[in-house]
């Protein structure tokens, strides 16, 4: 089994404050070895609830500071965070053109998104349009100058992402290895804090615990005790 290798510059897209939790073991592991990391978070998440009395515009704000909490706990500094309304991501020119402008300005050597297929399981649609348009961004649009010749005439000079990393994708290939970073892959998801205020859950299991029990299985199959696992596309540079 593959272990992914370190990059210098990662950048995470993601569709709503919390997905960036399916890589979040691996950011963080980067992180402590010395890789630059950007957070790329498209939507604000303004309807991940089923609280009635909490307004959409209320529950963007809250969502956007636990993001920040978030991504502080992986120790990451550069968050950006594009304000698409949750539900609402549509694979428009404007919406791809944002990404090709992150990758453009921060330069990554590896992007990891949501994998926009999935045929075992459905996935939400945000997390597909996601994956579908960061990959698009990736190649050819940031890559080739005469798209978005705007932002190239701007300065934002194209950009060759090497590889892209999906998660939740039905046929992983590369293993990383999150044995040290399991505890703060957890904390992360802790700081989501209105995402674990749903009535009816089991008090005797911790949200952490299902995630150390999907980690683990990973790691099984790549001889870890934790392990995220990605798909791998890879692009010539
Ligand atoms: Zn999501």
């Amino acid at each position: 089994m593959e272990i992914i290798e370190r990059p210098q510059r990662a950048m995470v897209v993601f569709a709503h404050p919390d997905d960036e939790i399916g890589c979040a073991g691996t950011i963080a592991a980067w992180v402590k070895q010395g890789t630059e990391v950007c957070l790329v978070l498209c939507t604000n998440g303004n309807k991940g609830t089923e609280d009635l009395d909490m307004p959409p515009d209320q529950l963007a704000q809250v969502r956007a500071r636990e993001q920040q909490d978030a991504a502080a706990t992986l120790g990451v500094k550069d968050l950006v965070m594009l304000g698409y309304p949750d539900g609402g991501l549509e694979d428009t020119p404007e919406f791809r053109g944002k990404l090709v402008q992150e990758i453009r300005r921060f330069r990554p050597q590896v992007v990891l998104t949501h994998a926009p297929m999935t045929t075992l399981r459905h996935s939400h649609r945000d997390h597909r349009t996601t994956g579908a348009v960061a990959l698009d961004a990736v190649f050819p649009y940031a890559r080739d100058p005469w798209h978005y010749a705007e932002l190239t005439k701007a300065g934002l000079q194209p950009h060759k992402v090497g590889t892209v990393l999906l998660w939740g994708s039905d046929n992983p290939d590369v293993f990383s290895d999150i044995t040290e970073t399991m505890d703060q892959k957890v904390q992360a998801m802790m700081c989501h804090r209105s995402q674990f205020a749903r009535p009816n859950r089991d008090p005797n299991r911790q949200p952490g615990d299902f995630m150390r029990e999907g980690a683990r299985r990973q790691g099984e199959r790549a001889g870890l005790q934790y392990a995220e696992a990605f798909h791998k596309l890879e692009f010539r540079t």
